[in-house]
């Protein structure tokens, strides 16, 4: 057995109604907001119902790809399944208002600031069915 085999897979996102479009507008090159019907309330990460106005009638929008750090993190230990290490996580502020946990990858530690200005992409890991992530990479690297 290789030593790559021995590595556990990166574990797969829940799937489910309230998200599917989510995961599906990945596999697209696609960040969907859920947007509700009833007062346009942007909503991420997808839910049932709108916490606003409580309506259960939602559709989607095309986010720009385009955010803003607003928080962010570097995990160094222990490893995790499937992860490069450090494992750089922001919270993206995307220019649509809602935020959004990531990676932030092509990245170094000196991109990982409040504020930087960041682009979406989607990377694809093997985990039995690749799954398609949503990550981030500084705007310079877009
Ligand atoms: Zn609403």
């Amino acid at each position: 057995m290789s030593e790559a085999a021995k590595v556990p897979p990166r574990a797969r996102p829940g799937y489910n109604r309230d998200n599917a479009f989510f995961r599906d507008g990945l596999k697209e090159g696609k960040f969907l907001i859920q947007r509700c019907v009833g007062c346009q309330t942007l909503r991420q990460p997808p839910r049932a119902m709108c916490p606003k106005c409580h309506s259960f009638e939602w559709d989607v929008v095309e986010a720009s790809g385009m955010g803003t750090i607003y928080s962010y993190a570097t995990h160094h230990h222990p490893p995790l399944p499937g992860i490069e290490m450090p494992a750089r996580i922001v919270l993206v502020e995307l220019d649509e208002g809602v935020r959004a946990v990531g990676n932030l990858v092509d990245a170094t530690d000196a991109d990982m600031k409040i504020g930087n200005r960041v682009t979406f992409t989607v990377r694809r890991y093997p985990n039995g069915d690749d799954t398609d992530y949503p990550q981030w990479k500084p705007e310079q690297a877009a």
